[in-house]
């Protein structure tokens, strides 16, 4: 079955009472383009009528062509505010090379040409400028990296062109677009409003008013009238609070209000993670204690008569050698392409700090309908009449029988349901099949080939028109022109259309039973409006839970008649009562699976719906996702205080008919607890939760912008499921950055050790600078950035989530590193030493041992660090080809510095014997083998552990 809402970007548009729509149509098109341009740069379109603005516009309110539209951009440009141009590449470029540790390098460079050693002095050069590049162009790729993410939040408008509704891009609409817009939306361009209803806006970002703005189309102002009394415009940057509107757009990009005021945007530096921060903060300790330990080398060797120039020269080395520059710049690019990776698994993450966050998550709270469930609706039962009739067929398939029921309606578990029946004999049937389909602002068109209809709009209510096309009703034809609408409110939980039908004026409401029943004072029986008791209204609930209990969403349909002649007064009261519809909206397999991952990794799914407790529960079940509480309902909410709702919470996992101000004193409550929550959010109402919580998450697909521009991540896809990759993915994210740590830092500190001891131990100098920079700039760069890439490891998810609070190394890390770096340090000292003591050897040949050593022991423990629990052959190299890539090419490299002639005066290598190689090879394996053999030792079952990060 598949009948989800098609992703198609057109809708033909609804036929509507509007007033100015005749006249507007016939305005259309007497201006040219030019005169357009003078008219938006000029005018006050809050002073001028409707007519007015379309002539001054040449706009129509079947949209402009997209001819028209294409040639006004050329004219008009992008709808968009203008960013000071960032910083030049070259400059970028430049930035590569301030830092100390590189005019260290320089002033080596320089000294040695001034001694005429000009080898040494352009081999330096060229390794600062090759790690230069590697730097640029890593800050290139996280760059790019995070405005490819970027482009995909960019924000979408919704425009009449060529006379249907399409969605584009907000920066492609032009002055003379008729836009439509609904709470919500952020408004995207200035406005002229054209048909309003109840329209509210908040303008705060532009006005400074906080309260919501009222919107009136009809309102002619006097030229003079102050922006924020403007109610016949709104205003890009602003977004609707209530309401719905059709606009034409009077300016774009900086001829808006906005862009008047705001001028030129900054260009803004990516913000800093409080990781990044950390991070920083942690190279500075480093480099300090790092510059101590290599003044002391200094002076040890200059004790020991060293010679200046080359005693400073491997201190300079050392000092870069032993400072993780690199870091800085690894985080970064690890962090961009992770976000890249969670935008591939439909999570779109907003603020880049989130994703330490994400790794911490305990509690996920998420919406049910379209997140826990697929959103897939199909009417299957109705009640009308005093009947109830099942309805067969999947989907948005327009095929489908009503079989009736051999019990009356007042039964609360119907058996039998054998007979079909024709509709058309079934008047209540028919009445209230009919009421439904009016009662929707969706559109359903055929697909052909007898495949399942698409469906514009809410798939509930399209479910609610194919119910209509299976009793036979034609609903691709023109409805009945409409007078007014009462929109849908979750707070309120029911909605109105008001249809003109010639005679009089038609009221259909559709909504949660309680709701309709408790405005019902009638119901139709037998053609017959009776009068509703509440002995009956009490069977009809009961009925409605017996059905929420079988996971169906219900809705109950009533109607109301006004005369055709009427004051625009339409108060959801006095209702007649029509039936029951009962919607089938089956869970999500995947989120089935979800909710268990989130089990095992320790995190709580909670289920936080607007729908009847009964529906909840019932979805709660079909997911394993119920909790030691019994359903906990809105109601139930109201009558717990702060503390109790506190000290309840652990316990509860569904909670059922609630409004957006109940989910922000759940956030609140589980914070309090401690808990870090994630919380997902679709409708207006919901934006204050999702910023209260520690990564709101909008709604991609059913979201409203407010929504969207309150939260730390949008779920494009509107999956439950896609919360837990994210949340994997931010975990995994926040390991590779532990492990490049780890990594980066076990190396730099194996070098200093080594370096130290020796010194100590009155040795020759062990390895040359050039060496030393070599060493740096294979390691720290490939190795390092393709550990950052490390895809998450299938062990993630089965662990608890991180302290939030947890430092990047622990204590356990820290020593991990010291004991890591001392092992490098041993190899390669064990290396040398074995070189320098045969007789007959050179420093020269025991210094290539140890280059050799140093360099491979560390290549290969990248490939151990990759993860904290498996080893390679479990993970092998396919799962990070780039890595692999990477290692092979520095492996490669090495062997190139020290065995081809050309290089080797440069590096001052010889070439090793068989032997010397046997021994470089033994010894470089000790780190790596040391590493994968504890993380066997250390995984024999001996119980959960806490301590999961990358650290072995
Ligand atoms: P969630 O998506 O948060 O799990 P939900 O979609 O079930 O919740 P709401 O959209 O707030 O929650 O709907 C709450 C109730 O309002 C529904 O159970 C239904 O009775 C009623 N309702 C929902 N949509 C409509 C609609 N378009 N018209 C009339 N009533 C509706």
């Amino acid at each position: 079955m598949d009948n989800r809402q098609e992703p198609t970007t057109t809708r033909h548009l609804h036929d509507t009472a509007d007033p100015f729509a005749a006249d507007a149509s016939r305005v259309a098109a007497s201006s040219t383009t030019n005169d357009v341009g003078q008219h938006v740069a000029r005018h006050e379109f809050h002073a001028a009528g409707l007519e007015e603005t379309t002539a001054l516009l040449a706009a129509s309110f079947d949209g402009l062509s997209e001819r028209e539209a294409k040639a006004r951009q050329q004219e008009f440009g992008p709808n968009e505010l203008r960013r000071a141009a960032p910083p030049a590449k070259w400059k970028l470029l430049l930035e590569q090379f301030a830092s100390p540790v590189v005019w260290l390098l320089i002033a080596a460079a320089l000294i040695s040409v001034l001694l005429g050693e000009w080898i040494d002095s352009a081999a330096i050069l060229a390794i600062v400028l090759v790690n230069g590049l590697l730097g640029f162009w890593q800050e290139e790729k996280s760059r790019q990296a995070l405005e490819a993410l970027q482009s995909l939040a960019a924000p979408s408008a919704r425009v009449v062109r060529d006379g249907v509704v399409a969605i584009v891009a907000a920066r492609d609409l032009v002055p003379g677009d008729c836009i439509q817009l609904e709470s919500g939306d952020q408004v995207p361009a200035d406005a002229r409003l054209v048909h309003a209803t109840n329209l509210g806006a908040q303008e705060a970002a532009l006005t400074g008013e906080s309260g919501v703005s009222e919107k009136d189309a009809r309102a002619v102002l006097d030229p003079k009238t102050p922006l924020a009394e403007r109610r016949n415009l709104v205003f890009a940057g602003t977004s609707i609070a209530v309401g719905k509107a059709s606009a034409l757009v009077v300016a774009t990009g900086m001829e808006t209000e906005i862009g008047r005021i705001a001028g030129m945007l900054d260009h803004q530096a990516p913000e800093q993670t409080p990781l990044e921060r950390r991070l920083e903060e942690l190279g500075k300790v480093l480099m300090m204690a790092c510059l101590l330990l290599v003044a002391i080398i200094f002076a040890l060797q200059i004790w020991r008569g060293g010679r200046l120039l080359d005693v400073f020269m491997m201190a300079v080395s050392l000092a870069v050698a032993a400072v993780p520059e690199g870091l800085p710049a690894v985080v970064t690019t690890a962090l961009a392409l992770g976000l890249n990776r969670m935008a591939r698994r439909n999570a779109l993450v907003r603020r880049l700090s989130s994703v330490e966050t994400l790794g911490s998550v305990t509690v996920i709270c998420s919406d049910k309908t379209g997140t826990l469930t697929r959103n897939e609706m199909t009417v299957v039962e109705v009640v009308a009449g005093g009947n109830r009739y099942r309805v067969t067929g999947t989907g948005f398939h327009p095929r489908g029988e009503f079989l009736k029921s051999s019990e009356s309606s007042s039964s609360e578990s119907p058996s039998g349901f054998a007979r079909p029946v024709d509709v058309r004999h079934e008047a209540e049937l028919l009445d209230l099949v009919q009421a439904a389909a009016s009662c929707t602002t969706a559109s359903v068109t055929p697909a052909g080939d007898d495949r399942p209809w698409t469906v514009i709009g809410d798939p509930m209510e399209g479910a609610l028109l194919i119910l209509a096309v299976k009793a036979g009703t034609d609903v691709t034809a023109p409805r009945s022109p409409l007078v007014h609408e009462i929109p849908f409110e979750s707070e309120r939980r029911a909605m109105s259309v008001v249809v003109s039908t010639g005679d009089g004026q038609r009221m259909f409401t559709k909504g949660a039973p309680e709701v309709v029943l408790a405005a019902s004072t009638l119901e139709l029986i037998d053609g017959q409006a009776r009068a509703l008791s509440d002995d009956r209204r009490t069977s009809l609930l009961n009925i409605a839970g017996e059905m929420a209990g079988r996971a169906l969403r219900v809705l109950a349909v009533a109607r109301r008649d006004f005369p055709q002649v009427h004051d625009g007064q339409y108060a959801e009261s006095q209702l007649t009562f029509l039936g029951l519809v009962g919607l089938q909206d089956p869970p999500r397999e995947e989120a089935k699976t979800a909710v268990e991952r989130c089990r095992q990794a320790g995190i709580r799914p909670i289920m936080i719906t607007g729908d009847h407790p009964a529906t909840a529960a019932a979805i709660a079940r079909q997911l394993n996702l119920s909790g030691e509480h019994a359903v906990v309902a809105g109601p139930d909410l109201d009558g717990m205080s702060e503390t109790e709702l506190a000290s309840q919470a652990p316990s509860i996992s569904v909670y059922a008919r609630t409004t957006a101000e109940h989910k922000q004193r759940i956030v609140h409550a589980l914070k309090r607890r401690g808990e870090i929550v994630a919380m997902t959010g679709d409708g207006v109402n919901d934006a204050p939760a999702v910023s209260v919580a520690d990564i709101g998450i909008a709604m991609g697909l059913s979201g409203t912008d407010v929504t969207k521009a309150a939260s730390d991540m949008v779920l494009m896809d509107d999956n439950f499921a896609s919360i837990v990759d994210a949340v994997e993915e931010g975990r995994a994210i926040f390991d590779n950055i532990q492990r490049v740590v780890l990594y980066l830092l076990s190396c730099n500190a194996g070098e200093v050790i080594f370096m130290f001891g020796a010194a100590l131990a009155d040795w020759p100098i062990p390895l040359l600078p050039i060496q030393l920079l070599w060493i740096n700039l294979i390691t720290d760069g490939l190795p390092a950035l393709t550990l950052g890439m490390e895809p998450p490891g299938p062990n993630i998810m089965d662990r608890p989530p991180r302290p939030p609070r947890e430092p990047v190394i622990t204590r356990a890390r820290g020593m991990h590193i010291v004991a890591y770096g001392a092992l490098f340090a041993l190899s390669t000292t064990i290396g040398f030493a074995y070189v320098w003591r045969t007789p007959g050897a050179s420093v020269e040949s025991a210094r290539t041992v140890a280059f050799c050593i140093a360099c491979y022991s560390q290549i290969f423990f990248a490939f151990a660090c990759r993860n904290e629990r498996l080893v390679f052959p479990q993970l092998g190299p396919f799962s990070n080809l780039a890595m692999f890539a990477a290692i092979l090419a520095s492996a490669v490299l090495q062997l190139g510095v020290v065995l081809l002639p050309l290089a080797q005066p440069v590096f001052n290598t010889t070439t090793p014997s068989a032997d010397q190689w046997i021994v470089i090879f033994a010894l470089s394996l000790i780190p790596v083998t040391v590493l994968e053999v504890s993380k066997l030792l250390a995984f024999v079952p001996r119980g959960p552990r806490r301590d999961h990060a990358a650290a072995p």
